[in-house]
């Protein structure tokens, strides 16, 4: 029998996968939130689950630890997306890649007076990409969370984040003014995977393309 294993990160991704492991036939013996396992079964003998960081599902898959994995477009930009085949956009976890500053500093006119700005991110290709397509000159600062914080305390003047509500910016007197790009998240396959396992992958591909609609 033919194992296949998939990639996965707890939280949003992983409920919002379950529909679609669903379409698929596969349905996770337990939930990862309750469980500390880190490799989970399915009724599918033939079906695992690996539960890892959101960045690194990427990695896993690009080095055929995983078979497949579900990661967002934000990880994918910056994973560069080496050795992996990104058949279905799934169109999950959606939010947009935003830069944001405080209200009331002047984005456009900083942009136009040619100032360089400090920019603070976990995000730093995709800054870098964004700032130079605009030709405006930034100083990079990676973070690894709570970016909303560097504006506030004078580590920088803008941050590249994921926004969804705009909730948490607005808690914290900020403001998005500029889109970089939309974000889903992909299903990505391990491409010597699917020559190998071609029968088996390719019928959870389908199954994911249409339960997402696409
Ligand atoms: P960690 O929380 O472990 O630091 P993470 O922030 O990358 O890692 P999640 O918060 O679970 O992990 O996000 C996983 C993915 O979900 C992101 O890579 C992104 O594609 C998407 N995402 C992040 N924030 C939102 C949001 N507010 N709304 C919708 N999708 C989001
Ligand atoms: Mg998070």
């Amino acid at each position: 029998m033919t194992q296949i294993t998939l990639a996965l990160s707890k939280g949003r991704i992983f409920e919002e996968t379950l529909p679609l492991l669903a379409a698929a036939g596969i349905t996770p013996s337990e939930s990862p939130e309750s469980s500390r396992k880190l490799i989970i079964g399915t009724n599918r003998p033939d079906v695992r689950l690996i539960i890892v960081r959101a960045s690194d599902v990427p990695t896993y898959v690009q080095h055929g630890a995983a078979d497949l994995g579900i990661a967002g477009k934000d990880v994918l930009m910056e994973h560069g997306g080496e050795g992996l085949y990104q058949p279905v956009d799934l169109n999950i976890a959606k939010c947009r890649m935003m830069v944001a500053t405080p209200v009331g500093f002047d984005y456009e006119g900083a942009v136009q007076r040619g100032a360089r700005l400090r920019v603070a991110t976990k995000y730093t290709d995709t800054a870098r990409l964004h700032f130079a397509a605009k030709g405006v000159h930034i100083d990079l600062i990676k973070l690894y969370g709570s970016m909303e914080l560097a504006p506030l305390v004078g580590l920088s003047d803008v941050i590249v984040d994921l926004v969804s509500t705009g909730g948490t910016l607005k808690a914290n007197n900020l403001v998005a003014v500029e889109e970089i790009c939309q974000i889903s998240s992909r299903l990505v396959v391990n491409q010597a995977a699917l020559k190998l396992k071609h029968g088996e992958i390719q019928l959870i591909i389908d199954a994911f393309r249409r339960a997402s609609g696409v």
